[in-house]
């Protein structure tokens, strides 16, 4: 099978983002004024640059975004971010680096900037009015000092804190940094979760006091293995994304550092809320993606 042309052609490349990006137009970064812009032809501009004609200045799609200022072509761009998120368990850098011919240090950084930009992805309040939510907590790394885990740097175990809402089958999770206390946890669900939902957990404390800020609390009693409560609740979808997550972290990462969790909790999760179970085919799982890295313009200044 042929390699498709974004992969392998910049210009081609150019020409997808531009299309998944600037649908009404190209969007002026500077004016923010959209498709009054000319393309610029000529031999001494570069291709894909434009000008507006409101404010002067010349733009492209990809200024000010890690696709340029990474300068690792735009069609390894896309073709990274196609296999990493068209895998169902994941993706080394490894595989990465075999794959689009780049050195490993650079599939690496690829990689973690596709995780992050995936942790990028949702912003709306989880559950609605009528919806629920489920929340739960889990334990990861081993900590015995000849395990792998220990070795890649995560001596102690880490909180991680995740939410499903099982009607469109949205998750997010989150390392617990300084461990899992009622007040983090709060912040977390009243920052994803639309109070109008129906809190659901197990008996835990951390969620008693913020489950009297949602519209209805319901807990499900893990320690006597009750799965679904008397209300016909249960925390089943949360309980089976942290079971994706470990068998993935074990079989395609083999762990990773407490320093690094956050971005493939970013990856599981984006992978789960945009699983083809839902209806998400790979073309629109990768233009996700994509339109989540571009649409993030760096905020460092350029050195001189
Ligand atoms: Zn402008």
């Amino acid at each position: 099978m042929a390699i498709p042309k974004i992969y392998t052609d910049e210009t081609a490349a150019r020409k997808h983002l531009e299309a998944l990006l600037w649908a009404e137009g190209p969007i002026c970064p500077h004016c923010g004024v959209v498709n009054e812009a000319t393309e610029l032809k000529g031999k001494s501009t570069r291709p894909g640059v434009w000008k507006c004609r409101p404010c002067q200045k010349p733009f492209s799609v990809t200024v000010g975004t890690v696709f340029e200022r990474s300068k690792i072509p735009l069609h390894q761009w896309v073709w990274a971010v196609d296999m990493y998120t068209a895998s169902k368990k994941g993706f080394s850098a490894h595989q990465l680096h075999r794959t689009i011919k780049v050195t490993y240090k650079t599939a690496w950084f690829m990689a973690h900037r596709i995780r992050t930009a995936m942790g990028d992805v949702a912003d709306a309040p989880m559950g609605g009015e009528g919806g629920q939510v489920q929340a739960d907590e889990t334990y990861y790394g081993n900590t015995s000092k000849r395990s792998k885990s220990y070795r890649k740097g995560l001596k102690r175990k880490s909180v991680v804190v995740a939410l499903v809402d099982p009607a469109n089958g949205e998750a997010r999770a989150f390392h617990m940094v300084d461990g899992a206390g009622a007040n983090v946890v709060r912040e977390i669900l009243v920052t994803n979760a639309d109070r109008k939902a129906t809190l659901v957990s197990d008996e835990s404390s951390l969620y008693t006091k913020v489950g009297r800020e949602f519209a209805a609390h319901q807990t499900v009693l893990h320690a006597g293995r009750e799965y679904v409560n008397k209300d016909g609740f249960t925390t089943n979808n949360v309980e089976n994304f942290f079971g994706t997550f470990k068998r993935g972290m074990r079989g395609v990462y083999h762990f990773c550092g407490e320093q690094h969790l956050q971005r493939y909790l970013n990856e599981f999760s984006f992978r789960y809320s945009n699983r083809s179970g839902l209806g998400v085919s790979d073309a629109l799982r990768a233009e996700r993606a994509l339109k989540s890295i571009a649409g993030k313009r760096l905020t460092y200044r350029r050195p001189h």
